[in-house]
């Protein structure tokens, strides 16, 4: 008998939902080979003194998958499941996002597989450092640009900057975004990805013709993305009636106070025990019957086991990979709306392209310059997803897959084969 699969493999789902929008596209063999797998991969070992004294070997990774469309782009994650796989995928993921919003960038990702909870900020900044001087060949403002992602945060952006920068000889504020706003990040970075979210959950409920004020929303993970989105439904008159992060889950029909709970969550670290609040299983969270759903954590939250219990009617993917292919099929039968992650996250990459704009020209733009030119982005880009969707007659995730591979095909076929 075979064994059962336990999680899916994020690689393989990418290479799955690419071959679903290459066949509805048409595209040639050729093309496939060309555009379909990581142009480089680097796996790294990355030795740190700890604290007590004795070295630790982390793995560490970073993978450019396409450079068709411009220097690869794509955050670096600090995560114990760190695997290649899942680093080759996010970076695929990044290839067809930065076409799907059409910023002039390809697709990278990076990761150490590490515990950063478990560290002190010392050791972040060893393993960072060293991190940032294997990856040195790679990276630069128009190779490769980092940025952050799970548990890597400004601070982390600001030694790879400056390591950058101290081997070159002079600041290089470009080979990052998301850095902090004193080292030329950019105004409205921080809150992007919840802020793009919300904007494609405001089109979806438009198309849907669901009022947003008085709208029920789950919101899974309460990092960067979640609150944010979270916040911003908040104060669009959603009510927000269950939160999650890695230590629980909570949940008030009535709706949960958010600024009082992003107060509480930078303070304590976590969202349990919120006042007004009562405990819930996580896996009642996702099956809560609401209008919203908001996975923000990682991928395979809602996999072939539990996607027929989801009661959302819009499920709005904050995090990069949250739904399996066969989750995807269950909720299509079912009727359920998804707004794919590489449209609905890509608000972060849109302003980390903004903050490189920035740089570049050594002028910066205020914050509602930034909301303003995010918000057209997005709802452009749901635009014309939403209209793959329904001419083509595909899921949304098909759609958004073919806009992005569409775009990255294009490209590979106007600048031909080298040699
Ligand atoms: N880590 C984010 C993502 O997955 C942002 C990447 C970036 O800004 O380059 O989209």
């Amino acid at each position: 008998m075979l064994a059962t699969k336990l999680v899916d493999n994020a690689y393989d789902v990418a290479l799955e939902n690419f071959d679903s929008a290459a066949d509805a596209l048409g595209l040639d063999n050729d093309t496939r080979e060309m555009i379909k797998f990581p142009e480089r991969v680097l796996t790294v070992t990355v030795p740190v003194r700890m604290d007590d004294g004795h070295i630790h070997r982390f793995e560490a990774y970073r993978v450019q998958h396409s450079t068709a469309r411009g220097p690869a782009k794509g955050g670096i994650r600090f995560h114990p499941q760190v695997t290649l796989d899942e680093v080759k995928a996010l970076a695929t993921w990044m290839t067809w996002k930065c076409a799907v919003v059409n910023i002039p960038f390809g697709g990278g990702k990076g990761g150490i597989t590490c515990d950063p909870k478990h560290m002190s900020q010392g050791e972040l900044e060893r393993m960072t450092r060293r991190y940032t001087s294997a990856i040195l060949p790679l990276i630069g403002p128009d190779q490769d640009i980092p940025a952050p992602d799970v548990y890597t945060n400004s601070q982390t952006m600001a030694w790879i900057m400056d390591t950058y920068s101290m081997t070159k000889g002079y600041t290089i504020p470009g080979v990052v975004t998301g850095k902090p706003i004193s080292l030329g990040g950019s105004l409205g970075r921080n809150e992007a990805t919840g802020r793009g979210c919300f904007y494609t959950i405001q089109c979806a409920c438009e198309h849907l013709d669901i009022p947003l004020k008085g709208a029920t929303v789950a919101v899974q993970g309460f990092g960067n993305a979640g609150s944010i989105a979270a916040q911003l439904l908040h104060e669009a008159g959603a009510r927000i009636i269950a939160v999650s992060d890695s230590t629980g889950c909570i949940y008030n029909r009535d709706g949960l106070d958010i600024p009082e709970l992003m107060h509480m969550k930078e303070i304590t670290g976590h969202v349990y025990g919120f006042p007004g609040s009562e405990p819930i299983e996580p896996a009642a969270l996702l099956a809560l019957k609401c209008d919203i759903l908001v996975p923000a954590a990682l991928e395979n939250a809602v996999t072939g086991e539990n996607a027929n219990t989801i009661g959302a009617r819009i499920i709005a993917e904050a995090a990069n990979g949250p739904l399996t292919p066969a989750a995807d099929r269950i909720l299509e039968a079912k009727g359920a709306f998804v707004i794919p992650d590489i449209l609905c996250n890509a608000g972060g990459v849109t302003v980390s392209y903004f903050e490189w704009v920035q740089d570049e020209q050594h002028l910066f733009w205020e914050a509602q310059d930034v909301y303003n030119r995010l918000e057209k982005v997005m709802k452009t880009s749901f635009k014309d997803v939403l209209k793959i969707h329904i001419d083509r007659n595909v899921s949304m995730r098909i759609a958004a897959n073919m806009l992005g591979i569409g775009r990255v095909a294009e490209a590979i076929h106007l600048r031909g084969i080298y040699p």
